[in-house]
């Protein structure tokens, strides 16, 4: 293979691809408005019949990638299997499907069948008789359905495979080669995977096609992450453009970072002030201070932490909804590690950062580092019932017993729950600590949580319980 490396693509919009209509309208109900940089490398490829092999970290966006090539390929009206995509797990299947289904959703009549190991397969053979346009499954699964004649590949035009990589660590290479060969040599591959080890490269040689080979660096965060940047005069200017983004995207859990303790004060404070659940992180915290704000991050009754670099550093949260930077990272790396702190684990975050009249020099500098022009976006303007506040939907209510009196979540739970109590989904996290226990609850039963906690006992002894926070 001696083929040309395509490199990732600054931010392309979709409707430059010879795409259906109904395609591109769904794309953007899903919120899909820019190719992520492999969909941008990979794509015209696909799209022009060419065998691609495609690298690119996890979160990279590469099921878009292969499924708008493949649906961009099925003839609805012959209900036969088309596409096949193979997948190491049921997991990585199920997942893959439901892509699939939503970027297909705005074509009538597309069938999308997963058959994977694990499920019985009763059901399976009982959908194949139905007829589908997309198989997606595991090879071992696959190849048995093929054995028993269940299954027929002769009309495929397009094989995936995603991971193939995985799927090779895992034993699958046989399973591989014999589906491959019940398919017709007409067909387009694609092979998508995380990393390209050697052990891939003779099988691509195999099943494919004078492949173009892509492969995009960006690590693995930037490519589900909507960048955002907005032009700000000085405070309290800057102040107020943050309130405006917070009420636009009213994120759940979000952090907002700046470069200097004090900073992270002032922010926290003005933000309380105005009406949101803020609060201070930052290295001059006692560790107790921090460890009760991380707790009331986690359960939700914080919803913006206001943190500098390093108080955040080593923060294990799994679900950021947005990261604002008040101002641009010194450090530029620095940057792009804050932005990689939402939109984990497949789900989408937002990143806004605003950029003040002397800080023009530091985004050309970002946009450099980054590869890509990056241009300010006016404030979004506000829609009428979004103008208030919004208070994070939990509180927290801290007991003064935990671990050493033996004290576990489901004596909390009950003593809440328990006469005349509140309902147990009114609750939330509860974190017992050595001496004290942190119970999540909903705003609205705040109150009569609290008197509930003060009224009961708990392993026979009454406990001191206060509210924290608003
Ligand atoms: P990968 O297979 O490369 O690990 P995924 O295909 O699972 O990544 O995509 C990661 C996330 O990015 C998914 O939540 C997906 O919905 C989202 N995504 C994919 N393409 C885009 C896009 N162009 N714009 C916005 N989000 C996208
Ligand atoms: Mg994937």
């Amino acid at each position: 293979m001696t083929d040309p490396t395509a490199h990732a693509a600054p931010e392309v919009d979709f409707a430059s691809l010879p795409l259906a209509a109904e395609l591109l309208t769904n794309l953007d109900s899903l919120g899909y408005h820019a190719m992520t940089p492999i969909q941008a490398a990979s794509l015209p490829a696909m799209l022009a019949g060419r065998d691609v092999i495609a690298r690119g970290k996890t979160g990279s966006g590469k099921t878009a990638a292969f499924g708008l090539g493949l649906l961009s390929r099925l003839a609805v009206e012959n209900f036969r299997v088309q596409s096949l995509v193979l997948c190491p797990t049921r997991e990585l299947a199920d997942q893959v499907a439901g892509e699939l289904r939503r970027l297909a959703r705005s074509l009538p009549n597309v069938k999308i069948l997963t058959l994977c190991g694990g499920a019985p397969l009763g059901p399976q053979l009982n959908s194949l008789e139905h007829g589908a346009h997309v198989v997606v499954g595991t090879p071992g699964r696959v190849e048995e359905h093929l054995r028993k004649g269940s299954l027929s590949l002769a009309d495929l035009t397009t094989l995936v495979l995603d991971e193939a990589d995985r799927m090779l660590d895992m034993g699958f290479q046989e399973a591989l080669e014999s589906i491959v060969r019940e398919t017709p040599a007409s067909r387009q591959t694609l092979l998508f995977s995380a990393t390209y080890a050697d052990a891939v490269r003779p099988i691509a040689e195999r099943m494919m096609r004078e492949p173009l080979t892509v492969e995009v660096e960006s690590t693995h965060d930037d490519a589900s992450i909507r960048q955002h940047f907005f032009r700000v005069a000085d405070e309290p200017a800057r102040l107020a453009a943050l309130c405006e983004l917070l009420l636009h995207y009213r994120p759940v859990s979000s952090v907002v970072f700046c470069n200097t303790k004090i900073e992270t004060r002032e922010v926290a404070e003005a933000l309380s002030a105005a009406g949101f659940s803020a609060v201070a992180l930052h290295g001059d915290l006692e560790q107790r201070d921090r460890d009760e704000t991380l707790v009331r991050f986690a359960n939700k009754s914080v919803s913006v932490l206001v943190a500098t670099d390093v108080a955040a550093r080593g923060l294990d949260i799994d679900a950021l909804d947005a990261v604002f930077n008040h101002q641009i990272a010194r450090d530029l790396e620095v940057h792009v590690h804050r932005i990689g702190r939402t939109g984990r684990a497949g789900s989408r975050g937002v990143a806004c950062t605003l950029v003040g009249v002397r800080e023009d020099y530091r985004l050309a500098k970002l946009g450099d580092f980054l590869g890509q022009p990056l241009e300010c976006e006016p404030l979004p303007t506000r829609r009428g019932s979004d103008a208030t506040p919004f208070a994070a939907p939990m509180v927290t209510l801290q007991i003064d017993g935990g671990k050493k009196r033996k004290v576990r979540p489901g004596d909390i739970l009950g003593a809440l729950t328990g006469d005349g109590g509140i309902a147990g989904d009114a609750v939330g996290k509860i974190k017992v600590l050595e001496r004290s226990a942190y119970i999540a609850v909903e705003r609205g039963v705040a109150d009569a949580a609290l008197e509930q906690l003060k009224a009961g006992t708990l392993k026979g002894r009454s406990f001191r319980a206060r509210r924290i926070g608003r």
